[in-house]
């Protein structure tokens, strides 16, 4: 199902004397394709829980519109919009077994909704499948691993075979392990079943890794929307840029003069077009070629090797990082008793940003 925002707002009125209004969800329109699984990604406090409880219909708007499909859902109570919704902490019902929890919102049904006991049994089955937890359907939560209460709760979720999936950063109580193995079955999940799914997740690379789009936002307010790897190769402005990649983007204090870029006194590269200016420069690790003459010499202070590549560490004064981090093939060989490293740049690696954060195009 295609979910469509338009304009949507949500500010929260301050408490207390004088308090400001927070303003959650600051006028963001945009649009869900049917199908796909989107990443909402943002720091702590941007507005993603906000953004999910709208979509569910927990929370109501202070302006603009939701559509699911055609259907105008904005003033549609919660368990109308046929929404399936999985928190952080899995919520599932301690005195109830896995199969109770996930037979739970089947239950309730009335009137033409109405299930028979063996519908249910079976659709509590297939959810469970769908998720491999068949196995574990007459243990408690309790007897369950953080992952395991996981699937519990997303096939709970699933049972009623919803028109939109909302998962409020479902892997950040689990292990480092897990949370890599749980959001690749995510991501099965999703395809199998082709239900619409928004993913909120503060960790870029969870996005990133198995999301068909990102939704980029920062304080309440849309940055950017598109496929991962065009987001990351072609940031809007310098919050987009710094917020994606691991490593994160080198950034430098810079300028232009007479089409060449300059950090510090060395003329790194041509940027032909822009205009004389103070910049923001970021680049990325992978875009330093190691060159003996090359244009861009740093301070060598060590060498990592990590079997596949290899990363540089240096420092310039113009760095607003204590190291620059630098990942080069592992072929490269560094001069490690040299006091300092050469590099030449490769251009679309290189993303120059004006005083306001705004991407500067060359
Ligand atoms: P995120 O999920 O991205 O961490 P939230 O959507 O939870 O962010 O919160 C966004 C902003 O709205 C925060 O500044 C938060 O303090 C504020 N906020 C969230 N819920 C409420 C509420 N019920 N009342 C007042 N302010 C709220
Ligand atoms: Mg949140």
């Amino acid at each position: 199902m295609k979910v469509t925002l338009e304009n949507l707002t949500k500010v929260f009125p301050g408490r207390g004397k004088g308090a400001k209004e927070v303003i959650a969800v600051n006028d963001f329109s945009f649009e869900i394709p049917d199908g796909k699984l989107i990443g909402l990604l943002g720091p702590s406090g941007c507005g993603k829980s906000t953004m999910l409880n709208l979509l569910s219909g927990l929370l109501t708007p202070t302006k603009g519109k939701i559509f699911f499909g055609e259907d105008d859902v904005t003033a549609l109570p919660p368990e109308h919009r046929g929404v399936g919704l999985v928190f952080q902490n899995y919520a599932l019902y301690p005195h109830l077994t896995v199969r109770q929890n996930i037979l739970f919102p089947l239950q309730n049904r009335k009137g033409k909704d109405k299930l028979t006991k063996p519908q249910m049994e079976e659709m509590a089955l297939e959810a469970a499948k769908l998720v491999q937890i068949e196995s574990l359907m007459h243990r408690k939560p309790s007897e369950l691993s953080g992952g395991q209460q996981q699937r519990v709760a997303i096939a709970r979720a699933l049972v009623k075979m919803p028109r939109i999936l909302l998962l409020d950063e479902p892997l950040s109580n689990l292990d480092a392990r897990l949370r890599l193995q749980t959001r690749e079955e995510l991501r099965r999940i999703q395809r199998a079943t082709g239900i619409t799914t928004v993913f909120v997740t503060h960790d870029q690379e969870e996005a990133m890794s198995i999301c068909d789009e990102i939704v980029v936002m920062k304080e309440g307010l849309l940055q950017q929307m598109g496929e991962p790897q065009q987001v990351y190769d072609d940031p809007a402005n310098h919050f987009v840029a710094s917020f994606l990649g691991t490593p994160p983007i080198n950034q430098f204090a810079g300028t232009v003069k007479g089409g060449k870029l300059y950090i510090g006194d060395q003329a790194v590269l041509p940027v032909p077009g822009v205009s004389d200016q103070a910049v923001t420069v970021g680049i990325r690790p992978e875009g330093f070629v190691l060159q003996e003459n090359g244009a861009f010499t740093c301070q060598l202070k060590a060498v990592e090797v990590m079997g596949r590549d290899i990363t540089v560490l240096s420092t310039h004064e113009a760095c607003t990082a204590p190291a620059i981090r630098s990942i080069i093939t592992a072929e490269s060989r560094v001069d490690t008793a040299k006091p300092t490293v050469s590099f030449d740049l490769k251009p679309h690696k290189v993303l120059l940003f004006d005083e306001n954060g705004e991407r500067i195009r060359f």
